[in-house]
């Protein structure tokens, strides 16, 4: 695996709830990025106190921590621009309570340095789409963003947004003939149920079309769900993405008890489901089994 060693150059709020780290460095001109609209990548953080994080070294062909050090923590990141003549990246981060990447970013300054990994994506309508629905809360919407920004002329797209409220919405420009839902929800706990909502609330227009779904993990799974079960898409007509997940350490202590059960069931599955909708399919079910 690559690593790109990039530094702070400069931050700026997009809303009050939303910061634009701008990160730059000679290894960005060569960014690996896959350029699909949703392109994401790991972002590797120093450990509190420290100014450069953990990268991984390789030996003898396999890749591990340096001796004497500890992983650096890592989380998932939409690449929001990247320029590689300036050997810019912009990420947004939600600035939500807690949390490793939010407290970084909340607390950046020039000069601060962070790793990433190379950038890939999920956002492919078919050939043949004529319109889009986008669907997400805040995480997603520097993918939307993008993808909204990057649309072909006269595209047309309906797109959702879940924000905390007025502060948080965002102004997109588009050659797409796009129309932009805002809906507020300020409570974490009641997110997954207004994006769940909000996905079985949209018309889908006639025709092949397009959805794109990505935020709360309970969420974008209902939607998954609904999606393919009720409404029959074919998975080349929509993703969805599971971006983050409410009370994410009930999450892990669950996962911890019913880990050994789980894994097994998931290695069967691969084996067993070579489509990806079947094994998502299975998926789902083994989480859902275990409480997960
Ligand atoms: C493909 C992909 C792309 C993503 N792109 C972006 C992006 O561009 N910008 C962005 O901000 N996020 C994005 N995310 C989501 C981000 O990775 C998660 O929100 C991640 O958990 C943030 O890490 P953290 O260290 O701040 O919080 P964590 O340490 O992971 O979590 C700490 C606590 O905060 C809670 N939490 C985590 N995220 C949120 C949230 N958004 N709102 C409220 N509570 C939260 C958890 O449940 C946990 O209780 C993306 C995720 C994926 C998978």
């Amino acid at each position: 695996m690559a690593y790109y060693r990039a530094t702070v150059r400069r931050t700026a709020r997009v809303t009050p709830g939303m910061i634009r780290v701008t990160l730059g460095g000679d290894e960005l001109t060569d960014y690996d990025a896959k350029g699909l609209a949703d392109d994401y990548c790991r972002v590797l953080f120093p450990h509190p106190g420290e100014r450069e994080p953990v990268i991984p070294v390789e030996v003898d062909g396999a890749e591990q921590v340096p001796q004497g050090a500890v992983a650096a923590p890592v989380r998932n990141y939409t690449i929001r621009r990247h320029d590689r003549v300036d050997g810019e990246v912009d990420i947004d981060f939600v600035v939500h309570a807690g949390g490793v990447g939010a407290t970084w970013a909340r607390e950046a300054v020039v000069g601060d340095s962070v790793a990433l990994t190379p950038a890939h994506g999920t956002y492919q309508p078919p050939a043949d789409a004529g319109w889009e629905v986008l669907v997400g809360d805040a995480t997603a919407l520097p993918a939307m963003g993008r993808i909204v920004e990057e649309l072909p002329a006269g595209r047309r797209a309906v797109v959702v947004g879940i924000v905390e409220g007025p502060a948080e919405e965002q102004l997109w420009h588009s050659r797409g003939d796009v129309e932009v839902r805002w809906l507020h929800e300020a409570s974490a706990d009641k997110l997954a149920a207004a994006l769940t909502a909000a996905v079985r609330d949209v018309a889908l227009p006639e025709g092949t079309g397009y959805v794109w779904v990505a935020g709360e993990a309970a969420a974008t799974r209902a939607a998954r769900k609904y999606l393919r079960h009720e409404l029959g898409l074919p998975g080349a007509q929509y993703s969805t993405l599971g971006y983050w997940r409410f009370d994410d350490e009930a999450w892990e202590r669950r996962y911890k008890e019913v880990a050994t059960q789980v894994d097994e069931r998931l290695a069967a599955a691969n084996e067993q489901f070579p489509d990806d909708d079947d094994y998502y399919d299975a998926v789902d079910k083994i989480y859902e089994d275990h409480g997960l």
